[in-house]
């Protein structure tokens, strides 16, 4: 079953169109489960009613005619109990209707399932059989499990309005989790990796002949490594482990795989989706052979078609030219693929991940509209299309009418007038009406954000992401290369401090030259775990930041992902070591404040001893969030329960910063919360006196602050705090900002 279920869901992502998809599942799942019958209706809400959209064994011409009340049938009754219906005899039920169109008579067993996508019904899945018959459980399980696993994509080609028809349709609307506020038209420009052949979208060639060439170098290239992986591991290796080897050099040195790539290009289709059909179909082939032997070579020719891909693709993103008017598609873009990215590009969207993944944060940072989680999107017919992101809705417009491309590039223009608004305030003081004083500072990684962070008047850096240069490299930096880039950045905002952070690799930031394979990478080998597990590379950094902090004096070290307190006198030990290793090369030098970030919800209860230890707090509310609800902060399904505003959120943030106040010590905020409009009063009320977020968010929190008393602040505070849920916090900041004339910047983003 599990074969046939993969097997299905793969000819559905191949499919090219709704109705090629809805075709697939019908046909399939009779096929399986052998009946008679099979059928897909969709809700359609306004209307109120299911329309049959596919069927197998119905009469002719029934699609896309048969419509059903929501109370009417037996699918009326499956969509009503939101569960499977199977019975013997159909007719013979009190909530059978006969539908002549169909031609149904003739069946009497009947199996329902609704089709449900994240809490919401989309559909129903019916099998029907001439003879009565209950469904066994096992057929039962698998039509709730197709039903399931293909529920995304129905339902968002469906939401879409596109029912039955081809995804690309006019105006295509596709739904995701909001990521970085704004919004962007251009062209969609498919990024992809090698891992991923589905992406890969199809583009045309002129130059046919060259694109055959680089396809038969990319061939030879390929060859040689595996001839290398081969000698290397001959030897150590069973003469039938290495048959393997020779298995993928038959392959390449065949005439089917050559050939046929070489005529799809002949066509004028660019060679990595050329590859990508070809290997597809082989792999399709391998896959329906009854020998298991066999069978399992499809694995291996994906393998080399990956490997193969890799070799045409040998270039690097900086390289590729990415026009201006890009959208950049991806299945799973990686933060450093978008820290590659120039920041002149107008759109992000991303099939993977939600709105506190670092994708977005880099996003946001560089002002780059993003919509992120887009499940079921058909990233591979994106290609060059005419797109709309909008970053405040979540939604992406896939070739927008001329209408809307009109109406949205007016919104482009407006927003760009609302933040040369926003630019006046770059003088002013983030000082509340009655006197109180918040320093506004930015959080950066890239070189884009110093920029950015001076012309929004950034007091100093609340957080600089050391890992984002090692990110974007293919090595680790070098102790010059650090230096070099520490010194610049602290040059650029001397005297006003910069808080660096050391290497808070792991979790979705990836760094190429050190694969990390974990089930659970939040949970996992991140941040301060690993650079404490290799000094020889912390020492690098640490040595690198204090020699770029001499003479100036500005610079701070924030230790990433602190769990207990001997990780912090771990750091501090090795902070030590790196700090007498510099003064006796390079003569006497100030030893930096250090300071914790608080991101593990064990930090929050052992917030007094921590901070006895070091100088300053940042709370990196991101990760926090993440680790007090356990919800991913990469994950678009959990993305709704991703929750700023739970009141135990709220309860740890008050622990923290009364344990810092108390010692006179102090705590800033560093994570997305510190630039979303609805957190800042909550923030002002608690005490923050520091904030660090995007230089994009900078203006508008300033303008908050400057336009809300700081008394005004801790009332509603006093009023949060007796409230148990978080819609209803939310709701009643909304109200406060509302009041006070600021309901515009809630709207335009976070
Ligand atoms: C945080 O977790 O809030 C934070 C600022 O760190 P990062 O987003 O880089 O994990
Ligand atoms: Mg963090």
């Amino acid at each position: 079953m599990l074969e046939v279920l993969k097997d299905i869901v793969q000819e559905v992502n191949e499919a090219h169109d709704f109705n090629d998809v809805l075709s697939i599942i019908v046909n399939r799942v009779a096929q399986t489960i052998s009946v008679e019958a099979c059928s897909i209706y969709l809700i359609d809400r306004r209307k109120n009613h299911f329309q049959l959209a596919a069927s197998v064994g119905f009469l002719p011409g029934a699609d896309g005619h048969v419509v059903m009340g929501f109370s009417e049938g037996l699918v009326g009754l499956v969509g009503e109990r939101e569960e499977p219906i199977n019975v013997s005899d159909g007719p013979t039920h009190p909530r059978y209707r006969y539908f002549p169109e169909t031609g149904e008579e003739r069946y009497r067993a009947f199996l329902g399932v609704p089709i449900i996508h994240q809490r919401q019904l989309v559909g129903i899945l019916a099998a029907q059989q001439r003879n009565p018959r209950k469904f066994d459980e096992g057929e039962e399980a698998f039509l709730v499990t197709i039903s399931a696993q293909l529920s995304g994509i129905i339902a968002h080609a469906h939401m879409a309005g596109i029912s039955a028809k081809s995804f690309l349709e006019p105006s295509t609307t596709f739904r995701g989790v909001p990521a970085a506020p704004g919004v962007g038209v251009g062209k969609g420009f498919v990024i992809y990796s090698p891992f991923n052949l589905d992406a890969i979208p199809n583009k045309k060639v002129e130059d046919i002949s060259k694109e055959q060439q680089r396809f038969c170098d990319a061939l030879i290239q390929t060859r040689l490594h595996i001839d290398e992986l081969k000698s290397r591991v001959t030897g150590t290796l069973s003469p039938e482990e290495l048959s393997l080897f020779d298995a993928y050099i038959s392959i390449l040195n065949g005439r089917t795989l050559r050939e046929d790539v070489l005529a799809l290009i002949a066509e004028g289709h660019w060679a990595p989706w050329s590859l990508r059909k070809v290997i597809k179909r082989q792999i399709r082939k391998f896959e329906q052979m009854e020998d298991l032997y066999l069978r399992e070579r499809a694995s291996d020719l994906l393998d080399l078609g990956r490997r193969i891909l890799t070799h045409l693709q040998n270039k690097k993103l900086v390289e590729t030219k990415i026009p201006k008017d890009a959208i950049i598609i991806a299945e799973d873009l990686m933060p450093s693929m978008l820290a590659e990215i120039p920041e002149t590009i107008q759109g992000v969207i991303s099939t993977k991940g939600s709105s506190s993944s670092h994708v977005a944060i880099i996003a946001r940072a560089m002002g780059i509209p993003a919509v992120m989680g887009v499940s079921g999107l058909p990233v591979n017919q994106l290609e060059a299309k005419n797109i709309i992101v909008d970053g405040y809705n979540g939604e992406i417009f896939i070739s927008p009418s001329k209408g809307m491309l009109q109406e949205f590039r007016r919104l482009v223009e407006e927003e760009k007038e609302l933040y040369a608004g926003l630019d006046e305030l770059r003088e002013c003081r983030a000082e509340t009406p009655d006197g109180r004083r918040v320093g506004l500072n930015v959080n950066t990684g890239l070189v884009a954000d110093t920029r950015a962070a001076h012309q929004v008047g950034a007091e100093g850096v609340g957080l600089y992401r050391s890992e984002v240069p090692f990110m974007i490299r293919d090595r680790f930096p070098g102790e010059e290369e650090q230096f070099l880039i520490y010194r610049q950045l602290l040059e650029s905002f001397a005297p006003k401090p910069v808080t660096i952070r050391t290497l808070d690799a792991g979790g979705d930031k990836h760094l190429p030259y050190l694969p990390i394979q974990e089930d659970n990478p939040f949970l996992g080998w991140r941040g301060i775990r690993i650079t404490l597990d290799h000094p020889e590379i912390f020492l690098v950094q640490l040595r690198a930041m204090l020699r770029a902090n001499r003479g100036l004096n500005n610079g701070r070290v924030l230790f990433p992902m602190i769990s207990c307190l001997s990780e912090i006198e771990e750091s501090l030990r090795l902070l030590k070591q790196a700090y007498r290793e510099v003064c006796d090369e390079c003569g006497e030098t100030t030893f930096p404040k250090t300071g914790v970030m608080i991101e593990v919800p064990a930090t929050v209860f052992q917030i007094e001893e921590i901070i006895k230890r070091v100088d300053f707090i940042s709370i990196g509310s991101n990760d926090l969030i993440q680790y007090m609800l356990a919800v991913d902060r990469n994950n678009a399904s959990v993305s709704t329960m991703y929750e700023p505003f739970h009141p135990a959120v709220i309860r740890a943030l008050k622990q923290v910063i009364q344990a810092a106040q108390a010692e006179g010590k102090p705590v800033s905020i560093c994570g997305e919360m510190a630039g979303d409009p609805l957190a800042i009063i909550l923030l002002l009320g608690l005490g923050f006196e520091s904030l660090s977020m995007s230089s994009h968010s900078l203006p508008s929190v300033k303008w908050i602050i400057r336009n809300f008393t700081f008394e005004s602040a801790q009332n509603i505070l006093k009023e949060v705090l007796t409230m148990q849920h978080a819609r209803e916090i939310r709701k009643h900041l909304e109200h406060a900002l509302e009041q006070a004339g600021l309901g515009g910047l809630v709207r335009a983003g976070k």
